[in-house]
């Protein structure tokens, strides 16, 4: 392999490289959160706040949701966004946790 071929390959491979690792990142901040995923049920996630298991989590409030939370990274306007707690997956703009921590 002459030098400039090796340098075309290589350039090729970081490239491709590059451009999968970008879509593995969009692909993951994209995936929605399940009530079901075992990280969810051990911090007693729900898409809805108003589903909140009270005698579980007798200090939670209806009035307590993803939008108001601290961790919350979605815009205003959307539905869903992504929470670092749970490895930036959507989170329901209206859902809780036991992580919630009131916004600032
Ligand atoms: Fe929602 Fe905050 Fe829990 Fe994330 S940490 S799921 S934003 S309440």
């Amino acid at each position: 392999m002459s030098v400039v071929n090796r340098r075309t390959f290589m350039i090729t491979v970081a490239a491709s490289c590059a451009a999968l690792g970008a879509s593995q990142v969009a692909a993951q901040a994209a995936a929605k959160l399940e009530e079901s995923d075992p990280q969810a049920t051990a911090l007693g996630y729900k898409a809805d706040t108003t589903k909140v298991d009270a005698k579980k989590y007798p200090n939670h409030q209806n009035a307590q949701n993803c939008s108001t939370c601290q961790l919350y990274q979605g815009k205003p306007a959307d539905a869903a966004g992504p929470c670092p707690i749970f490895g930036g997956k959507q989170v329901a703009k209206q859902g809780w946790c036991s992580a919630w921590v009131k916004k600032a």
